[in-house]
């Protein structure tokens, strides 16, 4: 088998499964338009149509394909898909002398690992199509709140222009640290390095355009740059956390931000953030697997931003590594490792102060008398002003009545010894563990 139209074949057979296997919309989306291109090594060339397409059957196909290719008993048949440019700059990369820049992005901000859905979806199609098009549609403007994925869109773009077009000058930068460099070279007059980096970019990713506001100076010396690659067709990516008609800024800079493609990224719905946290598990690359209703407990408790919800999957793993030592984690285990960060919304309706008390002692290996009794042995003294802080933090008692409860201390007592747990928290770790612990037990629902 060695012609080129004898894998075109072999391809048209394994696209009939899939155009069974899938349905009409998907297949004509994702498989219709795509053919053999060349054959390099073992692997089998497939062009597709867009990055969109090549990133979707690289993280959604992949696997389907290969039981199409094992069931026609084509095993040796490695099919690599990629958009034509992709392929050839993959290739052009080993003949030509380097030219290759390296940009100043997060690498790990890629199109790939960007979870799309209905909150990001007309944000993330934008992002490709300037991608693979770079300087036609300009600006692209995309807005929303923190951690919804703007920094990394942005990063995705520059990175996949900085891989189809190595000799392209990427160049990132935060909004602040631009004003700052201005500023810094307006005071020492020494504009040459400032000119130097800015001038003759490609493409220019500015972060967090709001971070101007106010700076008129900066904001005009930002316009001119802007104008200046507007007029050559480079490529400008903004970023803000508002709509350019919201910010403190130029008119003029605000009708320039308006007149490209604006697009906006909301916060995503429970299932795009279930997703997401299937990705970051992934992407973890760990020996963890999450029970479903663990990952629905994090993603509909977690709900603020896509940053947050990535550190409570962090925690819920660290949490089950070093205390719990499992790899499987089931729905308790995340509520115990969550319980601190998600507050008030799950502390224990069912258990009460004595219940704390008891757990406190049992913990410490003294006995509740201890811990109520006037002796001040270093022993008692610590779990007794961890009761303090728990029944301060967890049930909200006064301190005279927290007082009360431990063998009628007075309210200052009380007070200080809840205060020192709560200032250490933090510093100590062998107290945070301690406290953690106890805190989860409290918070168990008993069967
Ligand atoms: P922003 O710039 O909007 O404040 P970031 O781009 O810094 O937010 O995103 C915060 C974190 O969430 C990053 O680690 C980023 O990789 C991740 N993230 C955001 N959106 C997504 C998404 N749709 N898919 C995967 N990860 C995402
Ligand atoms: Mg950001």
């Amino acid at each position: 088998m060695e012609s080129l139209s004898s894998y075109q074949e072999l391809w048209d057979k394994v696209k009939a499964k899939l155009a069974s296997h899938y349905s009409e919309s998907i297949y004509k989306e994702s498989f219709e338009n795509t053919y053999v291109y060349k054959v390099v090594g073992s692997k089998i060339i497939v062009i597709v149509p867009s990055p969109y397409i090549e990133a979707k059957i690289n993280s959604k196909y992949l696997s389907q394909i290969k039981e199409i290719t094992d069931s026609l008993s084509l095993q040796k048949c490695e099919f690599k898909f990629q958009t034509k440019a992709h392929f050839e700059s993959e290739n052009l990369q080993y003949e030509l002398p380097k030219k290759l820049r390296i940009n100043n992005l997060d690498p790990r901000f890629t199109f790939d690992n960007f979870v799309s859905g209905s909150s990001n979806i007309v944000a993330f199609r934008s992002a490709m199509k300037i991608a693979e098009n770079p300087g036609v549609i300009n600006p692209l403007y995309i807005f929303g709140s923190v951690g919804l994925g703007k920094t990394h869109l942005m990063g995705a773009i520059g990175n996949y222009i900085s891989e189809i077009y190595p000799d392209y000058k990427v160049l990132y930068v935060q909004a602040s640290d631009f004003a700052k460099e201005y500023v810094e070279a307006t005071q020492t007059k020494n504009m040459a390095p400032f000119i130097e980096k800015y001038s003759d970019l490609d493409v220019f990713l500015v972060d967090d355009i709001q971070q101007i506001q106010s700076k008129e100076l900066t904001q005009f010396e930002f316009f001119n740059l802007f104008n200046e690659l507007y007029m050559n067709k480079k490529q400008i990516v903004i970023t803000s956390d508002n709509p350019a008609n919201k910010l403190k800024i130029m008119p003029r800079l605000t009708s320039r931000f308006e007149s490209g493609l604006v697009v906006d990224i909301t916060n995503p719905d429970l299932s795009q953030r279930i997703d997401i946290l299937k990705k970051k598990l992934e992407e973890r690359n760990v020996n963890f697997t999450l029970s479903d209703d663990a990952l629905e407990f994090i993603a509909s408790n977690v709900t603020d931003n896509i940053r947050a919800l990535d550190g409570a999957l962090n925690r819920v793993i660290n949490y089950c590594e070093i205390m719990i030592q499992t790899n499987h984690i089931e729905l308790h285990h995340a509520q115990e490792a969550l319980q601190n960060i998600l507050s008030s919304k799950m502390v224990s309706k069912t258990k009460n102060a004595d219940d704390l008390i008891d757990i406190v002692a049992e913990f410490y290996q003294v006995t509740k008398n201890d811990l109520i009794s006037p002796n001040r042995n270093q022993k008692y003294v610590l779990p007794r002003q961890i009761c303090m802080f728990l029944l301060k933090k967890q049930f909200d008692l006064t301190y005279s009545k927290i007082g009360k409860i431990l063998g009628g201390r007075d309210h200052s007592t009380v007070m200080s010894g809840a205060t020192k747990i709560e200032k250490e928290y933090d510093l100590n770790f062998e107290l945070k563990t301690a406290i953690d612990t106890i805190t989860s037990k409290l918070n168990k629902v008993d069967n």
